[in-house]
């Protein structure tokens, strides 16, 4: 059954949730009260690179699907079609300096909802947010729904990643859906039928909590293998070979176990930290969070530490970097540990080149005193190391050759176990992996 929909937010989740409903057959109006984003948008381009996105919301803006609006009340009210049956939030939820969740977005966005309402209504929140914000919510909505309008406010968290959102919203492990009452829960089920996949029904409070503690689950996966890759640089132990024995093992999975430079992006950092917060402000200090984080801080110092044991005084050296964003495929550069790095790089005086695929527009609104390449081989001229940040499939076959004739001294740090160490060893450098002898 077609259903008329009004996503608020058009970022990461809000485009691919919007662009995704209507492609599975609803009419959905995505709002966004980012004024040059809302017309770029209206004008038929895509602000962000999400392979697949670009096609999906030039079909649908094409066949009338999918429409855009500077408010809530145009979107759950288009002046075309009836009005919206459901509002997906899919607004920021930011962290502030002490950790907790920025909620502020979600909350004004409840407001307008509230001060649109027109017929019963399934307000679905869409964003990251801790538990009991539904709660809020729904308060929130009582304050400023003076006709009293019947509504619900359900928690329907979104799973995807970054550079695979497309296919993992169409295809998802599993639908969410915490609901109030059967009305929210059917009229959801209605939305979602066309997706083949799991459907898991909860109370909102649950679904609010599924998505904290899977986001903080999988950030634990990546900072135990990054512990186990310290304990394999200091005893000559490889830590793929571990990583492999133990993700045979059924009970444990091969996924979320790949050493590297330290988690980055808009959520793993974020939600860690959030959840960690809410717990405390509930009474249980959940201090596995804490640690996850703190060897994450202690991973990202992993270039810093490697390139200071074969290169002695950094200053007036000469860094080349490749990769930007926090992984392959996405121009998101929120809490990427490149941008760290290389401010720590910067602050021992060393000329630092970058090089990224996709990223280096938003990184060149962002970065300074950096020198942004055309390629590899042009990041890597006079370079005394060159290290891999994301592993970009245009990094995976590197001319070696090439690269030493470039380089001014041959030093390659592989920040995502990308390379074979044998190869790059008999092209004549000196190759650094993460946990690997
Ligand atoms: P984003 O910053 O890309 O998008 C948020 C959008 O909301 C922005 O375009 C902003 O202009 C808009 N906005 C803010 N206030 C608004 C308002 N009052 N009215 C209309 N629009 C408003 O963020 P994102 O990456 O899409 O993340 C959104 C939420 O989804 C966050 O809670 C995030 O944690 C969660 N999430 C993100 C991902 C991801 O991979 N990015 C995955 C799952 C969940």
């Amino acid at each position: 059954m077609k259903h008329q929909i009004c996503v608020v937010g058009s970022g990461y989740v809000g485009l691919v949730t919007g662009a995704c409903l209507a492609e599975i057959g609803h009419r959905v109006v995505c709002v966004d009260s980012d004024k040059d984003k809302l017309a770029a948008l209206k004008a038929g381009k895509v602000p962000i690179y999400e392979p697949g996105l670009d096609k999906l919301l030039h079909r649908h803006r094409r066949s009338g699907a999918l429409s855009f609006a500077a408010s809530v009340a145009e979107g759950m009210k288009p002046a075309k079609g009836p009005r919206a049956e459901a509002v997906f939030i899919a607004v920021g939820t930011p962290p502030r300096p002490d950790g907790s969740a920025d909620l502020s977005f979600v909350e004004a966005v409840a407001e307008e909802v509230a001060r649109s309402l027109e017929g019963y209504t399934v307000v679905v929140d869409k964003s990251t947010v801790p538990v009991e914000t539904g709660d809020w919510v729904q308060r929130t909505i009582d304050r400023f729904n003076k006709a009293d309008v019947p509504f619900d406010v359900a928690s329907n968290p979104e799973f995807l990643s970054e550079g695979t959102a497309v296919q993992d919203f169409l295809k998802p492990d599993r639908i969410v859906l915490g609901v109030p009452s059967h009305r929210a829960e059917a009229l959801l089920r209605s939305i979602y039928a066309p997706i083949k996949a799991e459907v898991l029904v909860t109370d909102v409070k649950s679904a609010e909590l599924i998505k904290h503690a899977s986001n903080s689950f999988l950030a634990t996966k990546i900072s135990f293998i990054n512990a186990v890759s310290i304990l394999c640089e200091k005893t000559g132990a490889d830590v793929s070979l571990v990583a492999k024995g133990m993700g045979l093992d059924r009970r444990i999975g091969p996924q979320f176990l790949r050493p590297g430079i330290g988690f980055g992006g808009f959520c793993f950092p974020k939600d860690l930290e959030a959840f960690h917060w809410i717990a405390r402000k509930k009474g249980y200090d959940f201090a596995l969070l804490k640690t996850v984080k703190d060897i994450n801080e202690h991973q990202k110092d992993w270039v810093l530490r490697r390139v200071e044991e074969d290169l002695w005084n950094l200053g007036g050296k000469h860094a080349a970097l490749l990769g930007l964003s926090f992984k392959p495929h996405t121009d998101d550069l929120r809490f990427a540990p490149s941008l760290e790095i290389i401010e720590k790089l910067r602050a021992r005086r060393m000329r630092v080149s970058v090089h990224d695929p996709v990223a280096m527009p938003k990184a060149q609104e962002q970065l300074k005193g950096v020198r942004f390449a055309k390629d590899a081989y042009d990041a890597a001229k006079g370079a005394d190391f060159l290290v891999l940040i994301t592993e970009w499939p245009e990094y995976r076959d590197l001319d070696w050759a090439r690269l030493k004739k470039l380089m001014r001294n041959p030093l390659i740090l592989d920040g995502r176990n990308l390379y074979d160490p044998a190869q790059v060893r008999a092209a004549g450098f000196v190759y650094r992996g993460v946990g690997r002898p």
